[in-house]
């Protein structure tokens, strides 16, 4: 299987074929701003590898699952929001709404949180 899809979006920003604010970048992981920020801070930490999103994540890709986490601490820095600290999200399949099909983790900060972290609270079922 290809570690690229040439349709991804976050493929073709590891690719730098689309421009972004890029952060942090390694070997494995880039993070960058998200266009459409949903607190102070909001950066997408996303592998290199196009895996579609953490029901796909095979042994094969334990390597850059480590390292998607490792380079949390390193972004938040970048990001000036280490120290007070920051939540790490991987939105994944139809109710979570995820929207692009390459694993991200959305790294949000810069300010107070609720939790749970969803409107209403309440578990409801079904
Ligand atoms: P999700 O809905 O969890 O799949 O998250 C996708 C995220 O990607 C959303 O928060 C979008 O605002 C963000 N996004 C979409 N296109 C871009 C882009 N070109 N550059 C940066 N962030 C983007």
């Amino acid at each position: 299987m290809s570690h690229s899809d040439p349709n991804c979006l976050f493929c073709k920003i590891a690719g730098g074929n689309i421009p972004a604010d890029i952060v942090y970048q390694d070997e494995h992981v880039l993070a960058f701003r998200d266009i459409n920020p949903a607190a102070p801070e909001h950066l997408l930490i996303i592998p290199r590898r196009h895996i579609a999103s953490l029901n796909e994540l095979g042994p094969e890709d334990t390597t850059v699952a480590g390292r998607i986490l490792q380079a949390a601490p390193a972004v938040a820095r970048e990001a000036g929001i280490y120290d007070s600290g920051y939540r790490l999200v991987f939105n994944t399949g139809p109710d979570s709404l995820q929207s692009v099909f390459h694993i991200h983790g959305h790294l949000v900060g810069g300010r107070k949180m609720g939790w749970p972290p969803f409107p209403g609270g309440a578990v409801e079922h079904g």
